[in-house]
């Protein structure tokens, strides 16, 4: 492994299933799971573990929808929505889901990092692969704008939308790059 840049969280690009080896991913972020519910006195409950593992199946970002069809379809019956909805809640609480705002969907967190901490989503349109970069700067930008409107801050979203590094390696991008200029 090459040394990471410090504000680097999260360094695995694309979702090329060929470009990594995901099963790392999900192995990582289980044991992961475990000790993050451990230590806050919650339960990794099946259910909770059935959605961590469907969201973080990939990287991309999934529906609480998808995520529900998908487990109705494993377990051969029809899940309330409300107890998915829920063990989402919790995995974001113990800090393994983010939400994807402007998408309403969630994605898997493969870097340990404080919920204090800012960070920003890369979501690549091509593969949907969602990759966090931690961006105090940025937000401490933000707070300052409000501060000089005198406006109460209580949430700021950062989501960056584009192409990662793997996608833009691949021959077929080369051959659309500038389709639009
Ligand atoms: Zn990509
Ligand atoms: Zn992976
Ligand atoms: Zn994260």
């Amino acid at each position: 492994m090459a040394a990471e840049a410090v504000d680097i969280l999260a360094t695995v690009g694309g979702n090329d299933p060929a470009a990594h080896d995901h099963g790392v991913c999900v192995e990582t972020l289980l044991n992961r799971a475990r000790r993050s519910f451990d230590e806050k006195g919650m339960k990794l409950t099946s259910l909770r573990l059935r959605v961590l593992e469907e969201i973080a199946a990939s990287h991309d970002a999934m529906g609480a929808y998808d995520v529900l069809e998908r487990l109705s379809q494993k377990s051969g019956g029809r899940m309330a929505p409300i107890s998915v909805y829920r063990a989402i809640d919790a995995l974001q609480q113990a800090g393994l889901v983010h939400r994807l705002e402007s998408r309403n969907a969630y994605f898997a967190c493969h870097a340990p990092h404080t919920s204090r901490q800012r960070h920003m989503a890369l979501v690549c349109e091509t593969c949907a692969g969602v990759t966090e970069v931690a961006v105090s700067s940025l937000h401490a930008t933000i707070e300052a704008a409000c501060r000089t409107q005198g406006f109460e801050l209580r949430s700021a979203v950062a989501e960056a939308f584009g192409v990662c590094a793997t996608c833009q390696a691949s021959p077929t991008h080369a051959s659309t790059e500038g389709r639009s200029s």
